[in-house]
């Protein structure tokens, strides 16, 4: 019986130094330690030898097996070894091989627009303030001199939250949050995200405006006319002519919309300022002293001036894009032709 063992060992470790993939490893264990396996038929054979014996032999053949087993384990990281060996040895990699390009961001054009006009005011000495964009119907409306019965109101058309929400439809709400909580000298601008039930080729549902205002003694027309010229020549060039028209809005007295050379044909008369030679660019006026009242200015002591834009109108002119929802639609291709 103990020569059986011995001579199963031999066999067994005689096939094992063959083994030298994980297929006829598996076959190997299958052969040898497996339920119909070499070993266990060696188990079954006991019931021939006296009972007394069977406990030293049940030994033998257990040592041998655990011999055989440990045996597996060291070929199984051997195989292991071997066939990360041969991954590393086909997989090679290049290090001087060039490196795919990888396409760079920008600034998006309307943003490059805005900072150049952020950057322009500032240069001017004013304050750059931010709001929120959803707005309650008194700083969005009310406080602008335009209550709820007010035809003004039916020019905007507003997205409203609730009753008293709505997604601001101009920033020009942030004139009374600035007066509300800054005193007299103020010199604010406040650019961001505007929205309006509207939407056509030249009107997108979000869009965006900048808002300038001036409060202090004395401020008079002259001083709006002068600033507004300087910005606008700065943006548009010095040959720009501005021109000034009278106008409507609720929270300024008197009010004007402001109109510049058309940049696309210098005064000329093209297609796009429809052969006026001007496009209308901006609202601008003297604040109304029933707005400087409301927020708690004494209207007799400090006079003010206000000025609004549309900055995708300016985009729209600067890199002459024919629909301002292109600004929008986040085509990388249009994007990355805008430099
Ligand atoms: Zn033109």
């Amino acid at each position: 019986m103990e020569d059986n063992v011995k001579e199963l060992e031999n066999q067994a470790l005689k096939e094992l130094v063959k083994v030298n993939d994980f297929k006829s490893l598996s076959e190997f264990k299958v052969k040898y330690l497996g339920k119909q396996g070499m070993y266990t038929a060696l188990l079954k054979e006991m019931k021939n030898i006296p009972s007394d014996e069977r406990p030293k032999f049940g030994a033998i053949i257990n040592t041998s097996r655990q011999k055989i087993e440990n045996i597996i384990y060291e070929t199984e990281e051997r195989l292991n070894a071997q066939e990360l060996e041969n991954k590393l040895s086909q997989q090679k990699i290049d290090i001087t091989e060039p490196a795919k390009n990888t396409q760079q961001g920008q600034v998006h054009p309307l943003y490059k627009v805005m900072n150049k006009i952020i950057e322009t005011c500032v240069e001017m000495g004013f304050t750059v303030v931010d709001g929120p964009e959803i707005e309650t119907d008194y700083y969005n409306f009310e406080a602008l001199n335009i209550p709820k019965d007010h035809p003004a109101r039916d020019m905007q058309d507003s997205f409203y939250i609730t009753q008293n929400l709505i997604m601001r439809s101009q920033t020009s709400a942030m004139q009374i949050r600035a007066m509300e909580t800054m005193k007299p000298p103020i010199k604010i601008i406040s650019p961001g995200r505007t929205y309006r039930a509207d939407s056509d080729a030249t009107h997108s549902p979000v869009f965006h405006q900048l808002e300038g205002l001036v409060v202090d003694e004395n401020v008079s027309m002259i001083d709006l006319k002068a600033i507004l010229t300087q910005l606008l020549k700065t943006l548009f060039g010095d040959n720009t002519k501005i021109r000034f028209r009278p106008s409507f809005f609720p929270f300024t007295e008197p009010s004007v919309e402001v109109d510049a050379t058309c940049p696309m044909c210098g005064g000329k008369g093209c297609p796009r300022c429809k052969g006026s030679g001007y496009m209308e660019l901006l609202g601008a006026g003297m604040v109304n002293p029933t707005v400087l009242e409301n927020c708690g200015i004494d209207s007799k002591k400090y006079s003010g001036f206000a000025f609004g834009f549309g900055l995708d109108r300016f985009a729209i002119i600067e890199y002459k894009v024919p629909s301002i929802k292109m600004m929008f639609e986040n085509d990388i291709k249009f994007l990355s032709q805008i430099k």
